[in-house]
């Protein structure tokens, strides 16, 4: 079994996913969250910094989010 580091708090882990088990549901809330702020803000993408400063979502952690699957298409605005 591959035992991984989570990226939110640092403890280890060996379930799949981005983040430990204790991290997983504020994982899932910031990811929609950051989701639904890039949907209503579509006609001006505001910067990463931006998002970080108005949904209090760390921008190490928005920067992780651009790679999670399904966001290859938001990864693009932020180029
Ligand atoms: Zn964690």
């Amino acid at each position: 079994m591959e035992v991984v580091k989570c990226s939110r708090c640092g403890a280890f882990y060996s379930n799949t996913g981005y983040v430990c088990p204790k991290c997983t549901d504020k994982d899932n809330f910031e990811f929609s969250t950051f989701k639904s702020y890039i949907e209503e803000n579509r006609a001006d993408i505001p910067s990463l910094n931006q998002i970080s400063i108005y949904t209090g979502i760390t921008e190490k952690n928005l920067n992780r989010f651009l790679n999670y699957d399904g966001l290859g298409e938001y990864k693009k605005l932020f180029k």
